[in-house]
């Protein structure tokens, strides 16, 4: 048997591994809370399991995260890693502290096959899905870290956005049990509604998350009608907006007493005139919902301007007065080159990253219950 890496395990996995190597499968939930809750990666640490048990590990198994590339900090206190995945590929992952949360903004790929007009992670392509192990890896290397750090018992990550580098639900099967890992008391113990991921719109991906587990969800709308949306969000081909927004309205269902967040770009010209914004509010109005507003990250090569702050208050306002809830959001770590999904790819590409600069927004997002 080769080493695996039980970050790749969920509960279930957990317990299936464990009773293959012949033990009770309740055991699982204490190797979970060693790994997930303490950051533990030495076996021979986890006093509480027996010293054959622990030897077994040790022979079987291993804990492992990745190499961290960089870890940088800005003078707002966003933190960015970026983390090596192999073959020349890095992700990036950031937490964006605020008063009364901290937020983990992960990736679901290296890359991403959507290739949405604006956006500069779709501008290189796809180059491969993250395994369980990668995507829950991200929260594990950082929560252990800045405890550590802070010396801190205390969580520090208290809410989880999928809104790195990825369509998280085009690496659905991998990205479920990383989600139900956040969920579970046993690692990480955060509420549904503290974890939203967010897609660009998979409909039938978007029912199964449903009902495999209903966590917060963000739909990256960006486009009132089908001709403007064909062109930014490609998938939109595939999937249009009648499908996309009935798929809303039975997630919603599914998920009693929520609302799906509905991001937009804010692309001077393109999409944020006050016909747009009306348009927006009759697609919107049988969805329980919010909008955020994102201005608009740009990156050379793009084409596109970001909105004025004068044009993104007055759509604003537009959806505001029709009784839609918006927010825009704010930007964080400019100094750091902490991006929405701007960076990695060819880790070897220095002067890209060493030149870029690039803004990066957070997330505003679901409650914090
Ligand atoms: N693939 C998923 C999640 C990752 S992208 C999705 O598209 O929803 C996370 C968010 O960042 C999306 O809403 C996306 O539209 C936005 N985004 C991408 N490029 C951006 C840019 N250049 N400026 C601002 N936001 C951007
Ligand atoms: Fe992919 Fe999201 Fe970027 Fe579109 S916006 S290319 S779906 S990461």
């Amino acid at each position: 048997m080769s080493a695996v890496n039980l970050l790749d395990f969920d509960s279930a996995a957990l317990a299936a591994f464990v009773e293959s190597l012949g033990e009770k499968p309740f055991r699982a939930r204490q190797l979970l809370r060693w790994i997930h809750q303490r950051g533990a990666h030495d076996f021979d640490a986890m006093s509480d399991l027996a010293k054959s048990l622990r030897s077994r590990l040790a022979e079987h198994a291993q804990v492992s995260a990745f190499d961290v590339l960089s870890d940088s900090m800005s003078d707002d206190g966003t933190r960015k890693w970026l983390l090596d995945v192999g073959q020349r590929n890095a992700i990036e992952t950031v937490f964006i502290p605020e008063d009364d949360r901290g937020t983990l903004c992960i990736s679901t790929q290296a890359g991403c096959a959507v290739n949405c007009l604006f956006c500069s992670t779709g501008k290189q392509g796809f180059n491969r899905n993250l395994t369980t192990g990668e995507i829950i890896g991200q929260l594990w290397m950082a929560e252990h870290t800045m405890r550590s750090d802070k010396g801190a018992a205390e969580r520090v990550i208290s809410n989880v956005v999928l809104m790195g580098m990825g369509e998280p639900l085009q690496n659905y099967e991998a990205v479920l049990p990383a989600l139900r890992l956040m969920l579970d008391d046993n690692a990480y113990g955060l509420s549904r509604r503290r974890v939203t991921l967010s897609t660009s719109g998979m409909v039938a991906q978007m029912d199964r998350l449903a009902a495999d587990c209903p966590v917060a969800l963000a739909v990256s709308l960006h486009a009132p009608n089908d001709a403007l949306r064909d062109v930014l969000v490609p998938l939109n081909r595939k999937y249009p907006l009648s499908a996309l927004l009935a798929a809303c309205r039975r997630y919603v269902r599914a998920a009693p007493r929520d609302f799906i967040t509905f991001e937009y770009v804010m692309l001077d010209g393109v999409n944020d005139q006050d016909a747009q914004a009306r348009e927006l509010v009759s697609l919107v109005a049988d969805v329980p919902c919010k909008v955020n507003l994102i201005p608009f990250n740009a990156f050379p090569q793009s084409g596109l301007k970001c909105s004025s702050p004068d044009r993104i208050r007055a759509f604003a306002q537009h959806l505001s007065d029709a009784g839609i809830i918006t927010t825009t959001r704010k930007t964080r770590g400019d100094d750091i080159d902490a991006a929405c999904g701007q960076l990695a790819g060819d880790i070897l590409d220095r002067t890209r990253l060493a030149g870029r600069v690039a803004r990066r927004t957070i997330p505003i997002t679901a409650s914090a219950d």
